[in-house]
C-alpha cells in the first residue's frame, strides 16, 4: 500500500503556509513539485561533478556524461524505447514538437499534404504544426470532439487518407484530464502509412508509457511535470525515422566534422542535441524516474485513478458546479465551471484559502471553443495528494459560492 504521508514528507515545499493555510497543491497539470531526493541529487551534482559533458578527457567531464547517458538509459527504460538512440533530450515537450514539426517537415512534408491534430490539445500541439503547414504548403485538419470531450474516432478515420502524413494527439488532454485512445489513433494512422507523434505531457507522470507497446513514432514529455527539473524534456522517436530527418538545430555536439564546405552529422541521438544540453536537467529526470520506480507506477495510477473518482463524486454534489469533460477515461486533472461566477474569481478566492488550482484556458483555447466556455477551474493532482485535499477543495469552492451569493 502507498504511504501518502511519508510521500508527502519527501516535498519540503508542501509543508508551508499559504496565508496561514495549509497548502492544498492542485496545479501539478502546470508543474509538479520535487522531492527532496531530487532537490538532494541537484545539489551534490553541481557540489561534487558539475563539467560539460561530451568534450572534455578530464575527471569531471568524463563523470557528468556518464551520468548524462545513464540518464537516457533510464529514460529509455522507463519507457521501454529499443534504443538509447530514440532518446532525444530537449528542452521540454513544446520544444520536442516543434523539433519534429521543423525537422519532419522539411523531410516528409510537400504542398497539399496533411497534418491531424485534435480538436482538444494544448496549443503546443497545434502551433507549430500551423507553422509547418504554413511553410510547407500543407493543410491542418481538425480531428473533432464529442460533447463529453472524447475524441470522435469514427469521423477520426474517416479523415484518414493517402495525404495524411502525420496525426498529432495528447495522449491525455491537459485541459481535460481525459485519456485519449492513443492506441487505436496510432494503429489507424498507420493503415494509411501516416506517422503518429504522442505529447505524453500530460500522461507521463500518471500512466505506465510503453512506447514499444503503442508503437507511436514520437512521443514527447516534459521533465518539470514529472517531478523533475524544468528546461528539460524528451523526444522519443523510432530510430529508423530519426535517421531519415534533417537535424533541427546546428551548432556544437551535432556534428562528426565541419568545414567550410561540408558538415557531416553526428549519429542518433547528437544529432539533435545542439549545443550545451541540459545535463544537470537531464540527471534530475533519471532520478524522478528513481523516485517513481521505488514507489511503483501501478502505485500511482491506483492511487490517482481513486482521486479523481473521489473528486469527481465529491464535486457533483455541488450545485451549480457542472464538470467539463465527463468522459469515464481519466487521469489526474478536472475541470469544472460555477454558475454565475467567473472561473478567475473562484481562483482568487481559493488561494486565499491555501489552495492552488488553474484558471484560463489552459493553454486550450479550441478546447474552451468546443464547449462554447471562456475558461475553467482545474485541480489536478499529483502522488502527493490525498482525498483530505480534495475535501478541502470542495469546503472552497462552498465558501466561493457563498460570498458570491
Ligand atoms: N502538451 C500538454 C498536453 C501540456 O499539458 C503541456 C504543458 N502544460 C505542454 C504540451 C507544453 O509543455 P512544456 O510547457 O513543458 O513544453
Amino acid at each position: 500500500m502507498i504511504n501518502i504521508q511519508k510521500i508527502k514528507q519527501d516535498f519540503p515545499i508542501l509543508s508551508q503556509k499559504i496565508y496561514g493555510k495549509e497548502l492544498v497543491y492542485l496545479d501539478n497539470g502546470a508543474t509538479t513539485q520535487k522531492p527532496i531526493q531530487v532537490i538532494e541529487k541537484l545539489k551534490s551534482f553541481y557540489s561534487e561533478i558539475n563539467s560539460n559533458i561530451h568534450r572534455g578527457v578530464h575527471y569531471l567531464s568524463n563523470k557528468s556524461t556518464e551520468e548524462y547517458e545513464n540518464a537516457r538509459k533510464t529514460v529509455k527504460e522507463f519507457i521501454n524505447a529499443k534504443s538509447t538512440k530514440e532518446i532525444i533530450f530537449t528542452k521540454g515537450t513544446t520544444e520536442a514538437i516543434n523539433l519534429v514539426a521543423f525537422s519532419f517537415g522539411e523531410t516528409f512534408i510537400n504542398e497539399g499534404d496533411e497534418i491531424l491534430v485534435s480538436q482538444t490539445e494544448h496549443h503546443s500541439n497545434i502551433v507549430p504544426w500551423q507553422m509547418m503547414c504554413k511553410r510547407k504548403g500543407a493543410k491542418l485538419v481538425v480531428i473533432p470532439a464529442k460533447a463529453n470531450g472524447e475524441l470522435d474516432l469514427e469521423k477520426y478515420k474517416l479523415l484518414l487518407n493517402s495525404r495524411t502524413k502525420l496525426v498529432a494527439v495528447a495522449h491525455v488532454s491537459n485541459s481535460l484530464g481525459i485519456i485519449n485512445s492513443v492506441k487505436e489513433i496510432i494503429d489507424e494512422a498507420h493503415k494509411v502509412g501516416a506517422k503518429v507523434l504522442i505529447d505524453g505531457a500530460q500522461a507521463i507522470q500518471h500512466l505506465k508509457i510503453d512506447v514499444q507497446n503503442l508503437n507511436c513514432d514520437f512521443y514527447t514529455f516534459s521533465g518539470h511535470k514529472i517531478y523533475a527539473e524544468t528546461g528539460i524534456g524528451v523526444l522519443f522517436g523510432k530510430e529508423e525515422t530519426l535517421n531519415q530527418l534533417s537535424p533541427y538545430q546546428g551548432g556544437g555536439d551535432m556534428i562528426k566534422t565541419v568545414s567550410f564546405e561540408k558538415t557531416e552529422y553526428a549519429d542518433l541521438p547528437f544529432k539533435f542535441e545542439a549545443g550545451t544540453a541540459n545535463y544537470v536537467g537531464a540527471v534530475s529526470i533519471a532520478e524522478a524516474i528513481k523516485y517513481l520506480n521505488n514507489i511503483g507506477l501501478q502505485e500511482i495510477e491506483n492511487h490517482e485513478k481513486e482521486l479523481i473518482d473521489y473528486a469527481t463524486e465529491k464535486l457533483l454534489e455541488i450545485e451549480g458546479l457542472k464538470i467539463i469533460g465527463t468522459s469515464k477515461h481519466k487521469t489526474s486533472a478536472i475541470s469544472f465551471v460555477l454558475e454565475g461566477i467567473h472561473h478567475y474569481d473562484a481562483g482568487l478566492i481559493l488561494d486565499k484559502l491555501g489552495i492552488a488550482v488553474r484558471t484560463g484556458t489552459h493553454c486550450a483555447e479550441p478546447t474552451m471553443k468546443h464547449f462554447g466556455i471562456t475558461g475553467t477551474i482545474r485541480a489536478s493532482f499529483a502522488i502527493y495528494n490525498t482525498k483530505e485535499d480534495i475535501d478541502k477543495l470542495v469546503l472552497g469552492i462552498n465558501k466561493v459560492k457563498l460570498m458570491f451569493g
